[in-house]
């Protein structure tokens, strides 16, 4: 018997390890259930509700295929070992087989799985399924982790044009077990279940990820480049739910991409070639996850921003989390987040400057606020994120290089059509005034909209001599741990 442990690979097609098992014989698939350690990684409750959205969905998958799915509790995952080794037991099974993940806690969980498994005579078989390249196999030519970007893609490249990661079949339907599978809870202690019309925007399932991809590959991706920035329009994939949760996998996406550009990656139309490029972004960050282990600690890439002095302002940063801030392009997008689980990317970068600069408010503040909303929260893309937009990450925006929320919100949403959608209360305003109601004075006031918490001008200041004033600007390089 063999069992494919499930995490962050929620699929039956193109499933490396699942497929690996199947292979070698009779399966049998199982997810633990974790919420104490997803409490500790601030995990957000619509990401956990979409986690056992798409096990219901998997479950009845696998069940045509004969793979009964089992539900086991490990509240946290130093009980794992003893969690898996027991079910290994009883189910006389002679192998474990999961797809890699990256994060330190997830490796060193692994780690700890493998011998346990060993030292009982079962082995522990990991596979490369989440990337389209192994982290360690993408370096410098002295053999260290690209910290550039531009630079890390250049390899990619040069490896996608030696040969393109296939997509592996679908496991056979395998004979019947005498095992049945296990019901998937509707809800898991410690997480709310978010409101129906949150729901409705996620549905779970293989089949709706590949309606998402195709539609995208063949109706938008031609626009992606000119359109992706403008949050009112549906420029982008809106894949990213699926993809942490592994409902569809970097491998699918490549090819459909592909199949849209006559086989480039590189050249050819612009869109594909742009959408290439942040799937590449999404590698490159774990693999910085997995090269520099600090930023998974919570600590700046850049060590030398450890030293910046951050403001204490809860008053602010709570505006901020409740879309109070008195900025309509900012409000407007945490709006978003709070009632959708996800936010237009460049909303991302502009309200986590806001945080990061205008406010001068620590990015892990941030970064634990997005993980803790985010139906799409991934650590690492997450991370490097809000490490990008507080120049304290690899390859990011350089501190004086600061969005200003207004000429933002001018250019993106020009109309201020994404800005009415999310504040009604702004809805009479014309194209001008609704980037910035504390112009409109007197009678024509907006009542119910506050006044901006913050001068912009002034805190832009603030941030650049905080910046400046750090003891040394050297460079993280070589700073391996
Ligand atoms: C402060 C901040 C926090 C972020 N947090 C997350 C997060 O927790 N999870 C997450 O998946 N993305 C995160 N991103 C990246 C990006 O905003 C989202 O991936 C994107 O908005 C998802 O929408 P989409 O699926 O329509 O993307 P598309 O534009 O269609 O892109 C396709 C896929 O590429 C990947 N991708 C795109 N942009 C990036 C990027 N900059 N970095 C890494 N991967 C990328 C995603 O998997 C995405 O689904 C963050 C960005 C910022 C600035």
């Amino acid at each position: 018997m063999h069992l494919i442990w499930l995490r962050s690979d929620l699929r039956l097609h193109d499933n490396t390890a699942l497929s690996a098992a199947a292979a070698r014989g009779p399966t049998v698939a199982v997810y633990l259930l974790s919420p104490a350690q997803w409490l500790e990684h601030d995990d957000a409750p619509c990401k956990v509700d979409f986690w056992l959205r798409n096990l219901g969905e998997l479950s009845d998958a696998l069940g045509e295929l004969n793979i009964p799915l089992l539900i086991r509790h490990a509240p946290r995952w130093d009980e794992a070992p003893q969690v898996l080794l027991k079910l290994c037991q009883q189910l006389n099974a002679e192998a474990v087989h999961v797809n890699e993940e990256y994060g330190v806690h997830e490796s060193r969980r692994d780690t700890a799985v493998a011998e346990t498994l060993k030292a009982h005579g079962i082995d522990f078989f990991s596979y490369l399924d989440q990337l389209l390249f192994k982290p360690g196999t993408v370096l410098t030519k002295t053999g260290t982790y690209f910290q550039v970007f531009s630079q890390f893609r250049k390899v990619c490249y040069e490896r996608l044009h030696r040969s393109l990661p296939g997509r592996v079949a679908k496991p056979a339907v395998q004979d019947p077990l005498p095992i049945s599978s296990d019901d998937i809870p509707s809800s898991v202690e410690g997480f709310e279940t978010p409101s129906d019309s949150l729901r409705q925007l996620w549905p779970a399932g293989e089949a709706e990820a590949q309606r998402r991809l195709d539609t995208f590959a063949d109706a938008q991706i031609d626009y992606y480049k000119s359109e992706r920035d403008f949050p009112a329009k549906p420029g982008t994939s809106q894949l990213s739910a699926y993809l942490a949760a592994g409902v569809i996998s970097p491998r699918q996406c490549l090819h459909a991409a592909l199949h849209s550009n006559q086989g480039e990656f590189e050249s050819g139309k612009v869109g594909a070639v742009t959408w290439i490029n942040e799937l590449l972004w999404r590698e490159f960050y774990k693999h910085i996850l997995v090269g520099y282990p600090r930023v998974s600690r919570h600590r700046a890439f850049r060590p030398e921003t450890e030293a910046l002095a951050w403001r204490d302002a809860p008053e602010e940063l709570l505006a901020w989390q409740q879309a109070r801030t008195g900025l309509p392009i900012i409000d407007a997008a945490m709006r978003q987040l709070l009632e959708t689980g996800w936010m237009h990317n460049r909303l991302r970068m502009v309200v986590a400057m806001f945080l990061t600069k205008n406010l001068l408010i620590d990015w892990r503040e941030g970064e634990r606020f997005f993980m803790r909303h985010l139906i799409d929260g991934d650590l690492a893309a997450n991370n490097g994120g809000w490490q990008w937009s507080s120049s304290t990450g690899t390859d990011s925006a350089p501190y004086f290089r600061i969005f200003n929320p207004l000429s933002q919100s001018e250019k993106f949403d020009a109309e201020g059509v994404f800005i009415k959608h999310w504040l009604p209360e702004l809805a009479g305003l014309n194209k001008k005034d609704v980037h910035n109601p504390a112009n409109v004075s007197g009678l024509f006031g907006v009542a119910d909209y506050p006044s901006p918490i913050v001068n912009l001008s002034t805190s832009r200041q603030r941030a650049l001599a905080a910046f400046k004033n750090l003891p040394s600007r050297h460079d993280a390089g070589g700073a391996h741990e």
